[in-house]
């Protein structure tokens, strides 16, 4: 990191880049206190099954509502907890409010798996493994997915499959996220003890006009069933890519046109919109 630093010269004034990294800075510097603050929120996004037009699961994504920035994505932050040491705290938060939250959606008769997104750098804590193994042992009956990138993995392949194969035996399901986007091998996916794969909604987005993009989802599918894993496609937006996944022999589709990811009062007010189960007409 420091070496592609000092490689960036500024050889003019920049006032937009200036501006960027006083932000950068102030959000490093609060992003600690953001969790004990209670400035941090997950939000839910529903997978449905497109066999049984069903709920299968929710996908936790992270809020950060700041005071003065309102409202900062986690595709801003995550890096910054990522590069500051504060994604170890941070993915723990993540873990124990997601659980709560299964736990209450539970209560209220909603029996739903939560998928959580962590980091690569989640897997070089010595006690990864046995902090989620203890938080599920808390929990009634969990049903947690964990949504690692394919990118991520690439920047230690050994160590990331050796942690996951140890995650697995803990009871959560696993899912590659964003897939189609790196360059990992089939030969190495298919080592993977994942149960899912999700393909990258860029790969989703114009599945409508984009003959390439159809067949690389078409065979993708394909592949990945003939490997034993679950298809999902993120990026959903219109009825024309839900019939066109259908098509192919998607498994589970996620995306704006089914809805947003929602806080939780919001959520459970759609669950009891779409009457218990049956998302898609
Ligand atoms: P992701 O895990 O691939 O999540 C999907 C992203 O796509 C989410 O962005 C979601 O809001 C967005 N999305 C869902 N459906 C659609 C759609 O139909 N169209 C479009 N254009 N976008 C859609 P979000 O919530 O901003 O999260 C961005 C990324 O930040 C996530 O990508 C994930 O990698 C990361 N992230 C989110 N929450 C967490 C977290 O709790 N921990 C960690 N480590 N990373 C997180
Ligand atoms: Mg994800
Ligand atoms: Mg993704
Ligand atoms: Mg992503």
């Amino acid at each position: 990191e420091t070496a592609e630093k000092s490689d960036r010269k500024l050889d003019y004034y920049q006032p937009e880049q200036d501006r960027y990294n006083a932000r950068r800075l102030t959000l490093m510097s609060e992003l600690k206190q953001a969790i004990s603050n209670n400035q941090l929120s997950l939000y839910f996004q529903p997978k449905i099954n497109l066999s049984t037009n069903t709920v299968t699961g929710l996908e936790a994504l992270i809020r950060w509502h700041h005071q003065r920035f309102g409202f900062v994505r986690p595709d801003e932050f995550i890096p910054i907890a990522e590069q500051t040491g504060i994604i170890k705290p941070l993915t723990r938060w993540v873990v124990k409010e997601a659980l709560r939250v299964q736990h209450e959606l539970l209560s209220e008769g909603y029996d739903i798996d939560i998928s959580i997104n962590i980091s690569a750098k989640n897997l070089r804590e010595e006690d990864f493994v046995s902090f989620i193994s203890e938080a599920l042992t808390n929990n009634k009956k969990p049903k947690i997915t964990i949504e690692l990138t394919e990118t991520s993995m690439m920047e230690d392949p050994l160590k990331a499959l050796q942690v996951l194969e140890d995650l697995s035996q803990t009871g959560v399901r696993l899912s590659i996220d964003d897939f189609g986007t790196g360059y990992s091998s089939l030969a190495y996916i298919k080592k993977l003890p994942a149960n899912e794969i999700k393909i990258d909604k860029s790969l989703i987005f114009d599945l409508t006009s984009n003959k390439g993009d159809q067949v690389i989802i078409k065979t993708t599918i394909e592949m990945c069933h003939q490997l034993g894993f679950t298809l999902v496609a993120e990026g959903v937006e219109s009825q024309r890519v839900v019939d066109i996944l259908k098509d192919l022999n998607c498994d589970i589709i996620q995306g704006y046109y089914i809805s947003p990811p929602l806080p939780i009062n919001k959520l459970k007010q759609w669950l009891a919109d779409i009457d218990g189960y049956a998302a898609l007409a």
